[in-house]
C-alpha cells in the first residue's frame, strides 16, 4: 500500500485521496440503503460519488498545495541566502510535479556544498595556523641571536676590541636575513593571494638569463663558480610571460645553484625550443639532493641542510616562491637531482 503512494505527484496523491473517501462514503450510503434505512438510486449514488471526488479533490489540492508551499518556502529561506522572491506564491507550486522531490534534491546539493565549503575553510584554517607556526619559528632565530649579540655587547663587551665589532656584524647579519624573510614572506602573501597580476610580455629569454648572469657574477666569482650556457641555447627564444617575475624565478634558482654548488663547479642554463613551450633547466653539479627531500624542495621553510641555508643567507622560502610564480603563469617546475653530482630544475615557458 504504502509503496502506491511513493512517487506520486501532489496532484495525484489529492486525487487519490477524493477517490478514496469519496467511494468509501458512496459504499456507506449504499450499506444504509440495503439494510433499508436510506435508500439511492444507481444514478444518486454516481451523482454523489462525483460530487464528493470533485470537493474532495479540490479541497485536498489547495489545501496540500498551501502545506507544501508554507514547507517550502520555509526550507528555500535557509538553503537560498538571498531572499525569496515576492512572485513566489503557492500558486507556483507545480502539483503536477515531482515537486517533493526537487527539492530534496536541491537541500541534497546545498549540504554538499555546505560541505565543501566547510572543508575549503578547515584546510584554510589549518593552512594559516601552520604558516603562523612556521613563520614565527623562523623569526626567532635571527631576533634571538640579535638580542644575544645586543645584550652581551651592553654587558661589557662593547669595550672589549676583540670581539665588539664582530659581534655588531653578526647582529648585522641576522637583521639583514629578517629583512630578506620579511621580503619573501610579503612575495608570497602577494602570489598566493592572487594580489600580484601578472603583466604578460613578449621577451627574449635569452637576454634575460643574460641579465641575471652579470648581476650574480660576484656571488658566482666568490665560489669560483662559472655561468654559463649549455650547447644549443646559444640563441634567441622568445616567451611571453611576466619578466620581472621570471627574472625572480631565475635569481631564486641560479642563486641556488651558487650556493649549493661545489667550489669551483659550473652552473649550466638550457634553453629548448619544444615546439608548443620553451624548457628552461638550471643545472649545477653541487651537492645534490637527498631523494627523500626531492619532494619537499618547494614547501615552504623547507631545507635540506639548515645550517648551509642560513650560511648562504637563504630563507627557505625561495624554491616556494619559484614554484608559485610558475604556476600563477599556469606552467610547471620539476627537479631532477643526485646526491654528490647536482641538480636540475627545469620549467616550462610560453612560447611568444
Ligand atoms: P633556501 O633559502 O634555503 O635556499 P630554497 O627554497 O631556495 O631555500 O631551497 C630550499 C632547499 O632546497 C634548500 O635549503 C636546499 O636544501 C635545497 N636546494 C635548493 N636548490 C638546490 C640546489 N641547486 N642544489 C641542492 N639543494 C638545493
Amino acid at each position: 500500500m504504502a509503496s502506491m503512494f511513493k512517487n506520486q505527484t501532489p496532484q495525484q496523491l489529492s486525487l487519490i485521496a477524493a477517490f478514496t473517501s469519496a467511494t468509501t462514503i458512496t459504499l456507506v450510503v449504499f450499506a444504509l440503503g440495503l439494510a433499508g434505512l436510506f435508500t439511492l438510486s444507481w444514478q444518486g449514488l454516481a451523482v454523489l460519488f462525483l460530487v464528493i471526488m470533485g470537493t474532495d479533490f479540490l479541497a485536498n489540492f489547495f489545501f496540500v498545495r498551501y502545506y507544501i508551499f508554507r514547507k517550502i518556502k520555509l526550507i528555500y529561506k535557509v538553503i537560498h541566502r538571498h531572499k525569496l522572491s515576492p512572485d513566489f506564491k503557492a500558486d507556483k507550486i507545480q502539483m503536477d510535479h515531482h515537486i517533493l522531490d526537487d527539492v530534496e534534491r536541491e537541500v541534497d546539493q546545498w549540504a554538499e556544498q555546505h560541505d565543501r565549503e566547510l572543508e575549503a575553510l578547515e584546510k584554510l584554517a589549518t593552512y594559516r595556523r601552520r604558516f603562523i607556526g612556521d613563520v614565527s619559528h623562523e623569526l626567532k632565530t635571527p631576533i634571538f641571536n640579535i638580542q644575544g649579540f645586543i645584550h652581551t655587547l651592553l654587558d661589557g663587551a662593547i669595550h672589549d676590541p676583540a670581539v665588539n665589532t664582530q659581534y655588531l656584524q653578526r647582529a648585522a647579519k641576522n637583521a639583514d636575513r629578517l629583512e630578506a624573510i620579511v621580503d619573501d614572506l610579503e612575495t608570497i602573501n602577494k602570489l598566493e593571494s592572487g594580489q600580484m597580476v601578472l603583466d604578460l610580455r613578449d621577451f627574449d629569454i635569452r637576454d634575460l638569463t643574460d641579465e641575471v648572469f652579470s648581476d650574480l657574477e660576484m656571488k658566482a666569482k666568490a665560489r669560483n663558480i662559472r655561468l654559463t650556457y649549455k650547447e644549443g641555447a646559444n640563441q634567441h627564444f622568445h616567451v611571453r610571460a611576466d619578466k620581472e617575475g621570471i627574472r625572480q624565478v631565475l635569481i631564486n634558482l641560479i642563486q641556488n645553484s651558487i650556493k649549493y654548488g661545489r667550489e669551483g663547479g659550473v652552473t649550466k642554463v638550457s634553453l629548448y625550443d619544444m615546439e608548443t613551450y620553451i624548457l628552461l633547466e638550471v643545472s649545477d653539479n653541487g651537492i645534490g639532493v637527498q631523494p627523500e627531500h626531492l619532494p619537499h624542495v618547494f614547501d615552504r621553510f623547507f631545507r635540506a641542510d639548515k645550517s648551509r641555508s642560513r650560511e648562504a643567507g637563504g630563507t627557505g622560502l625561495g624554491l616556494s616562491i619559484v614554484k608559485h610564480i610558475i604556476e600563477a603563469h599556469k606552467q610547471t617546475i620539476n627537479v631532477r637531482s643526485t646526491p654528490g653530482q647536482g641538480s636540475t630544475f627545469g620549467l616550462t615557458l610560453e612560447k611568444a
